[in-house]
């Protein structure tokens, strides 16, 4: 299928390794040029070189931890005009309600809520201007299904959630779509640290905590990356244009509700 999104520019954070990285590798597939950006000088370097060739597209890579104001303004400079932005940044720490401090609400908050918030503030008034842009921002299951564990990823993106829900109602009129991916278990680093804290919470190793964990998805396993990114890149498509404000679970039915 023609994506309809050629020749287009995105931005997509936190991209070097993971779910990021899934959604450029298939924004770039569908003949996207990109932005992207992570901590890590060599894998994000590498990923840039590695995508760049494999897709004969443009991709520019930007070191820094998009959490940083700082860096945001060397990513967004770099970006430019893009028509498609994806937001993406690392997940809050486990942990237990009763210990988490007020910083360690606001730097979850700051990450995973007030970060994507910051990114479509810059980006919205030029794809506003020019009647076309998409953005989806990565989020999470835990947004409609609670992971106690998770409590600071559950507060923030319920913040981001509200805040998507109210503007992208606001910027559809003008060619904009705003939605967020919901990723339930899917195979990446972050995957793996999670399956070593179950591993060692229950006394098993990390592949029986990741078989368990599996075993209870009615798809029966992990999703991967490749698909995470092919979903995201269907909503960036020159197709998704009526899809607005919605939140997509991608968790091999995890989820148990009939609607
Ligand atoms: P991952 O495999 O650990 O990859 C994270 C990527 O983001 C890496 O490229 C990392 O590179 C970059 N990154 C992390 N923090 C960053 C920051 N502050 N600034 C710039 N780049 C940063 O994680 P993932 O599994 O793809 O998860 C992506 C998001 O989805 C996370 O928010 C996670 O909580 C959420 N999520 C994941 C799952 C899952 O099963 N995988 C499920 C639900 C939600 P550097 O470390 O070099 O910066």
């Amino acid at each position: 299928m023609d994506l309809g999104i050629s020749g287009r520019r995105a931005l997509v954070s936190a991209a070097s390794k993971g779910l990021g990285r899934g959604v450029a590798e298939a924004l770039a597939a569908a003949g996207v040029d990109l932005v992207i950006n992570a901590r890590g000088a060599e894998a994000l370097n590498a990923t840039a070189a590695e995508i760049a060739a494999r897709y004969g597209v443009k991709v520019d890579a930007v070191v820094g931890d998009i959490t940083e104001p700082e860096t945001r303004a060397r990513v967004l400079a770099a970006a430019g005009a893009v028509d498609i932005l994806v937001t993406n940044a690392g997940g809050p720490p486990p942990g237990h309600w009763q210990t988490w401090s007020r910083d360690d609400f606001l730097r979850a908050i700051d990450a995973n809520m007030l970060t994507p918030v910051a990114l479509m503030q810059a980006c919205l008034p030029g794809m506003i201007e020019r009647g076309w842009g998409r953005v989806v921002n990565i989020t999470s299951a835990a947004v409609k299904s609670p992971i106690a564990e998770l409590g600071l990823s559950n507060t923030a993106r319920a913040g981001l959630t509200g805040f998507v829900a109210g503007t992208a109602r606001q910027v559809a009129r003008n060619g904009v779509t705003i939605n967020n991916l919901l990723p339930g278990l899917h195979a990446t680093d972050r995957a793996t640290a999670l399956d070593a804290g179950a591993a060692a919470r229950e006394g098993i190793t990390p592949a029986e905590a990741a078989a368990r964990r599996a075993a209870g998805i009615p798809a029966g396993r992990y999703g991967t990356p490749a698909e995470f990114g092919a979903a995201c890149a269907f909503l960036c498509s020159a197709h998704a244009g009526y899809i607005v404000g919605q939140n997509i679970l991608l968790d091999g039915g995890a989820f148990n509700a009939t609607l």
